[in-house]
């Protein structure tokens, strides 16, 4: 199976547990006004590669993984490609690597259900907290995202949830208070990151002649994401792992 690849990361250390190896997929169809990737955006980009072709350059950064590391599919929108990410994954798990998908969850369908069985982790960005934001700021639906993410509690599979802040736009206590309602019922989600809003994307937009649409709004400050962390609620603080036990074949 063919896929096409924006970039790689072979250290990464923010998208998921431990040390991994990020895949950036080409290719989404949400509109987000902060995006930092606008280049992943068209479908047709990026470089063919097939599932093999790549697991054979991760392979190679496996002792690096360690317990907790692994392999993350983010994008773009990975579930715009679930038969290419699920054969990836279906291979890392063959050697017991660790997988994750990091996704804003707009996409539901056989394949992609088929995919999250071969899912050990998902990042879930929960990009606004109501319909109507979430369709000014990213073109996309609330709804998709939360019927994603009553599938992934279904099945058990535990969830970071990750909300951008942007100063001005969602960066108050009710903001807040609005995405623990939003994560309340769902307790596979057992870590929530709120991460600031940056402005180092200007470039990428300038060259492909693309508006920048929140050029107006500022860089978020660190001790905004300091004074809201604390009211956070994380519904999975109890969780126990995923029901039916833990996909990973490493443990
Ligand atoms: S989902 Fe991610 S890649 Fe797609 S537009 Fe939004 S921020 Fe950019």
């Amino acid at each position: 199976m063919m896929g096409r690849i924006h970039s790689v990361e072979s250290f990464g250390s923010v998208d998921g547990p431990g040390i991994r190896y990020v895949v950036f997929l080409q290719g989404c169809p949400l509109r987000c006004a902060y995006c930092h990737n606008p280049d992943t955006w068209p479908l047709a980009g990026g470089t063919e590669m097939s599932a093999q072709e790549l697991f054979q350059k991760i392979r190679r950064y496996k002792p690096y993984f360690g317990e907790e590391g692994g392999v993350t599919v983010s994008g773009g929108e990975a579930l715009l490609q679930p038969e290419f990410v699920r054969e990836l994954f279906l291979l890392c798990h063959s050697e017991g690597i660790n997988t994750a998908l990091d996704t804003s969850g707009c996409v539901l369908g056989e394949a992609v259900l088929a995919l999250l069985e071969e899912t050990d982790t998902v990042l879930l960005d929960i990009k606004m907290t109501t319909e109507e934001a979430y369709a000014t700021y990213t073109g996309g639906s609330l709804a998709a995202t939360m019927a994603f993410l009553q599938e992934l509690h279904r099945r058990g599979i535990p969830t970071w949830v990750r909300q951008v802040i942007v100063e001005g736009l969602n960066d108050t206590p009710e903001d807040i208070q609005a995405l623990n309602a939003l994560m309340a019922p769902y307790d596979n989600i057992v870590k929530v990151e709120l991460l600031p809003f940056h402005k180092l994307c200007r470039s990428k937009y300038e060259k492909l002649g693309i508006p920048f649409r929140f050029d107006c709004y500022p860089e978020t400050r660190e001790a905004t994401i300091r004074r809201l962390q604390p009211a956070l609620v994380l519904p999975g603080k109890q969780y126990k792992g995923r029901r039916g036990g833990c996909l990973n074949r490493s443990k």
